[in-house]
């Protein structure tokens, strides 16, 4: 979303400038338009700018599109069969307590004032795999409150000023942050006939919450009411599965050893692709309860190291 101040780690702020003195070009407004190949190597890039169609041949392609942006530049590319499936997401329920008191709640950060990961790891007692995050959300500000933000839906009208007053500044949310799993049927497919303005088909995400995620949620909605309550709040307001946390896109191009069971190898090199690298969270085996970010980042940074290593390497070779 980028900082006005500057003031944010954005990777605008904290690596561009760096990359670009070590000689990084950036070609910006473009759009990558397909992979260059011969035979079974991938060698570059087509893309499209502001001045027209354009190419570059590469050593080394390394897609970071995301899943959706990835699986649009894989067209055509003879992938392992399970590229595309397993995508997982963060499903999140959302339980909000409603305060007697005004404790000022549209004051602060808004996520992870408080987090806990008490119920992170496995326990098959409680009739599922994984685990779940809670974290506290404050309230929300005054058009959201009157809005109905988190499902505190206010009548209009008369009532409108009485219901804002019992909730503005009273609310306090727990959010219920899901360990998903990777199931074959989760996945981004290429539409067969649709494609964009730059002839890239368009991607559908195919997504359905897995049962075990579903029995993970109402575990946690179960600790988060009772936080609440404990915390003092009387009325609560259940979103069993929030729309908006569809935010998290993992998986669809898995990491391992063995191109039946995987896309990538431990560094995003794709399986019987040579030249082609996928460096983003779809290279995620698990999705971890936390957000994924500083992972990616990780794996960024260990998928580079091992590339200089193997490019190095080639450049010998050749000389
Ligand atoms: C609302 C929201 C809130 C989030 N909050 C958090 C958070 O608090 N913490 C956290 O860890 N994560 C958060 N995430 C997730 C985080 O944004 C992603 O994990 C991260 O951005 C993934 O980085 P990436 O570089 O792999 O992909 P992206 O950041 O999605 O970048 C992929 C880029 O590729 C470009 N692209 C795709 N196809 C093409 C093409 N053909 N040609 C040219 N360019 C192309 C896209 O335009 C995009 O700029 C949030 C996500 C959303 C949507």
């Amino acid at each position: 979303m980028g900082c006005p101040r500057h003031a944010r780690a954005s990777a605008d702020i904290a690596y561009l400038a760096a990359a670009q003195a070590r000689g990084v070009e950036v070609r910006s407004g473009a759009v990558a338009t397909g992979l260059k190949r011969t035979g079974g190597r991938v060698t570059g890039l087509r893309y499209t700018d502001a001045q027209g169609a354009q190419e570059i041949d590469a050593a080394e392609v390394v897609l970071a599109g995301n899943a959706l942006g990835t699986a649009r530049l894989m067209e055509g590319v003879e992938a392992p069969p399970l590229f595309g499936r397993g995508l997982m997401m963060h499903p999140t329920a959302i339980v909000t307590g409603l305060f007697a008191d005004n404790i000022q709640s549209y004051r602060g950060a808004f996520a992870a004032a408080l987090v806990s990961q008490q119920f992170y790891e496995t326990d098959i007692a409680r009739g599922f795999t994984r685990g779940f995050q809670m974290q506290a959300l404050r309230g929300q500000g005054p058009l959201t409150t009157a809005l109905g933000g988190y499902g505190l839906a206010l009548p209009w009208g008369k009532a409108h000023a009485e219901s804002f007053a019992a909730s503005f500044g009273r609310s306090l949310s727990l959010t219920v942050t899901c360990d998903d799993i990777a199931e074959d049927r989760n996945r981004i497919a290429l539409h067969p006939t649709r494609r964009d303005a730059h002839g890239l088909a368009v991607p559908r995400m195919i997504y359905r919450v897995g049962e075990n995620s579903r029995r993970l949620l109402d575990f946690g909605i179960k600790r988060a009411s009772e936080a609440l309550r404990e915390a003092g709040a009387g009325a609560l307001r259940v979103n069993p599965l929030s729309r908006n946390a569809g935010f998290h896109l993992m998986g669809t191009a898995r990491m391992g050893r063995d191109a039946e069971t995987s896309v990538t190898d431990a560094f995003g090199r794709v399986h019987g692709v040579p030249g082609l690298s996928i460096v983003d969270a779809s290279t995620f085996v698990t999705a971890a309860p936390v957000n994924p970010t500083p992972t990616l980042q990780a794996i960024a940074l260990r998928a580079g190291e091992a590339m200089r290593g193997h490019l190095n390497a080639r450049t010998e070779t050749t000389a």
